[in-house]
């Protein structure tokens, strides 16, 4: 049974998923001059682009809640209990591969009528530039939430096709000319040289399967990202909540979903979705006031 005085519903793109109020969610953004970020945790609202230049705290208590309520000390993979990661249809491999998608030809993964749901829906292929040029997908109007949890600084998109399957296959045969993942240690790094991204989607489009060709967009409008940092860090840190339970520094930025700390240090909010945590903050010495 679900107690809705515990649980918050939070929407992913059409998908529902049920997390406790009490653990850590990635952080939500709007587009402004630069990206608005705000955390949302314990029932309360931070606007995290207000706390950049002071210390702020994040204290986990060991434990983790999967989206299906089960508490444990860690997850099992990819931010799921075994149950869930062997279980439900939001773990199944097409998840991970779209070019594995089948409910669209009526077959079954793990639940036909959750996959139809999710699969059987315009999805958009595109460009982004977030440390280099990468080709990603995205369901429905996600298109600039998905950027800017990327850090993309830069973006087009390609094509919009009626189901995931074809996002994946385009994604498939593009995979050949350009990168699908961002390297996040070079994202986080600064801020990348800019592509001329309407050049690279009339070069690629060429290398779109013929049958697929028709979903190509029009449509060449890029969209530039630009995100509240007032330094990057020199060398990459990548800190832990496994490891260091209380995570703590001056707030340097926030770039993708990644808080920049002090110390070149980098913590990434969305990897800890699920974790049971505190957030506080207090004014830097520097500044000289205190609460
Ligand atoms: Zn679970």
């Amino acid at each position: 049974m679900l107690d809705s005085a515990i649980f918050s519903i939070i929407s992913v793109g059409k998908l529902q998923k049920i997390m406790r109020k009490n653990t850590l969610k990635k952080m939500n953004t709007s587009l402004g001059k630069v990206v608005e970020y705000v955390l949302e945790v314990n029932g309360e609202t931070h606007p995290m682009n207000n706390l950049i230049g002071t210390q702020i705290k994040l204290e986990w208590n060991g434990e983790v809640i999967c989206s299906c309520g089960r508490r444990d000390t860690k997850f099992y993979r990819s931010g799921f209990c075994y149950t869930c990661y062997w279980e439900v249809p939001q773990a199944s491999q097409s998840i991970f591969k779209p070019e594995l998608c089948t409910a669209h030809l009526d077959i079954e993964e793990r639940d036909l009528a959750w996959e139809k749901e999710f699969q059987l829906a315009p999805h958009y292929v595109y460009l982004a530039n977030s440390s280099g040029i990468k080709v990603g997908i995205t369901r429905g109007s996600q298109g600039v939430i998905r950027w800017m949890d990327q850090g993309a600084s830069q973006a087009i998109l390609l094509a919009e096709v009626p189901n995931r399957r074809f996002s994946g296959d385009i994604e498939v045969s593009l995979k050949r000319f350009v990168a699908d993942v961002t390297n996040w240690r070079k994202m986080l790094s600064g801020t990348p040289a800019s592509i001329d991204l309407v050049q690279m989607k009339k070069e690629l489009s060429v290398h779109v399967p013929d049958d697929l060709k028709q979903y190509i967009l029009a449509d060449d409008t890029v969209t530039e990202i630009s995100y509240p940092v007032t330094e990057f860090p020199k060398k990459v840190k990548s800190t832990k909540l496994e490891k260091t339970a209380v995570i703590e520094g001056v707030l340097k930025g926030i770039k993708g979903q990644y808080l920049l700390l002090d110390g070149d240090r980098v913590f990434n909010v969305r990897a800890h979705e699920g974790f049971v945590v505190r957030f506080s903050h207090q004014p830097t010495l520097q500044q000289g006031v205190l609460f």
